[in-house]
This record gives C-alpha cells, sequence and structure tokens, in this order.
C-alpha cells in the first residue's frame, strides 16, 4: 500500500519560524518572526510577534507541499 504520507520520524512536528530584523509597532519588541500558517482561509505567510502576538503582515500563500488546497470552508460562504 502507499502511503501520501509518510509517518514522520520526529515525535512532535513544528514550523520553522524565522527572524525577522524589524520591530513591533504595538510592544516595541524585536522578536518579530515570520512562518507560515494554515488557517480557515488557506496557507499563508505571517509576520508575528513572539512577546504580545501582534500580527505585522498577513499575505495568502501557495500550499508548501506542492498542490492546490482549498479548505472546505470556502464551499460554505456562497
Ligand atoms: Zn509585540
Amino acid at each position: 500500500m502507499t502511503m501520501l504520507f509518510g509517518r514522520p520520524a520526529e515525535p512532535e512536528r513544528a514550523v520553522v519560524r524565522t527572524d525577522l530584523d524589524e520591530t513591533c509597532p504595538a510592544c516595541g519588541s524585536t522578536a518579530v518572526q515570520g512562518y507560515p500558517l494554515l488557517e480557515v482561509t488557506g496557507w499563508c505567510l505571517v509576520a508575528r510577534c513572539a512577546d504580545c502576538l501582534h500580527v505585522l503582515r498577513r499575505e495568502a500563500s501557495p500550499t508548501p507541499f506542492g498542490f492546490s488546497y482549498v479548505p472546505y470552508s470556502v464551499h460554505l460562504r456562497r
């Protein structure tokens, strides 16, 4: 049997967060990180403050798995 996704080797999965050289406008912290995020509207890239969770930017992004993912919620908004 062919598996679409194999079993992960790690006991826990985590998104790699990249430190951005920016300052949070809400709290003044420099702990701003960028990472991909799956929301109900699909994949997006966010820049978020790690201290106060303020979202600096959020932009739509293609899925990192190489295919188009259309979330089920899109079909419910008509
Ligand atoms: Zn902040």
